[in-house]
């Protein structure tokens, strides 16, 4: 059981397998004003950048679960690099349908909310595991600009311009599941450049250390175009950010 190898490739070089910083992590951790010993619970945790990061900045304990076995070795690399792996635990497996034995304080899906067939299914998922008062955090895009056309849309690798909503849409459409939206921290153009551009470099040393493999043409076909894409549509027109709920 694995993800699609294109992003164990492009993206094996990623801390954070979303348009945020290290910075903006930290900005959402302290914003949530973590007491030590909170239970997080985290689905696609992909490298365990959350989880090991506010477990040493705020002492925080919990799981990640994730379908990507090599970034699950690397969160669990991580946490014995930064010293908390007595306190965080990576779970290769489907998230999908997944429930915490113990209820949690934070229950988080940040940037995998097909997890739960999209953004209503995954705050339902993950408010199984939620303990009465406990956050939601939900990681989602939203359009910073209307998609003139469906074209653009698919520029930005959306299947349609229905995939996803204006941000006061966004923040409605959280109020109308039933959740205050507590908090939230949102991407910008130059977070979004250290997701993008950081795959540009890992797939030139990738190609240069596997010019034989099967993958090589469609990785190479990729670094030639997606500089150009990137830059014309999703940097223009696609925002993310991570939302914190509780329910009303
Ligand atoms: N939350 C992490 C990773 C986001 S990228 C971060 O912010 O860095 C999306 C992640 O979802 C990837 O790590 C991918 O491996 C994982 N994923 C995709 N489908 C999954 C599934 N069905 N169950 C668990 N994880 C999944």
């Amino acid at each position: 059981m694995d993800i699609p190898r294109i992003f164990n490739i492009t993206e094996s070089a990623h801390r954070i397998h979303n348009p945020f910083t290290p910075e903006k992590l930290a900005t959402l951790g302290a914003a949530l004003r973590l007491e030590s010993g909170t239970r997080v619970l985290d689905l696609g945790s992909g490298s365990g950048e959350m989880l090991c990061t506010w477990a040493r900045d705020h002492g925080v304990i919990g799981t990640g679960v994730d379908m990507s076995q090599s970034f699950t070795e690397q969160a669990i690399l991580r946490a014995e690099t930064l010293g908390v792996a007595d306190q965080v635990r990576f779970v290769h497996g489907d998230a999908a349908g997944y429930v915490s034995d113990e209820k949690v304080s934070v229950a988080a899906c940040v940037g995998a909310t097909w997890i739960g067939g999209g953004v209503a299914g995954t705050i339902a998922l993950l408010a199984r595991s939620l303990r009465p008062g406990g956050i939601i955090l939900i990681g989602e895009p939203y359009w910073r600009q209307p998609p003139p056309t469906e074209d653009v849309a698919k520029g930005c690798l959306a299947n349609s311009i229905s995939d996803f909503l204006m941000l006061p849409e966004l923040l409605a459409l959280l109020g109308h599941l039933g959740y205050d939206v507590v908090e939230m921290v949102l991407a910008d153009q130059d977070s979004w450049d250290r997701y993008e551009a950081a795959k540009w470099l890992t797939m030139r040393r990738w190609l240069e250390a596997n010019p034989d493999d099967e993958f090589a043409t469609e990785i190479r076909s990729a670094l030639s175009s997606e500089p150009v894409r990137y830059a014309t549509y999703t940097r223009e027109y696609l925002g993310w950010g991570v939302f914190a709920l509780m329910e009303r």
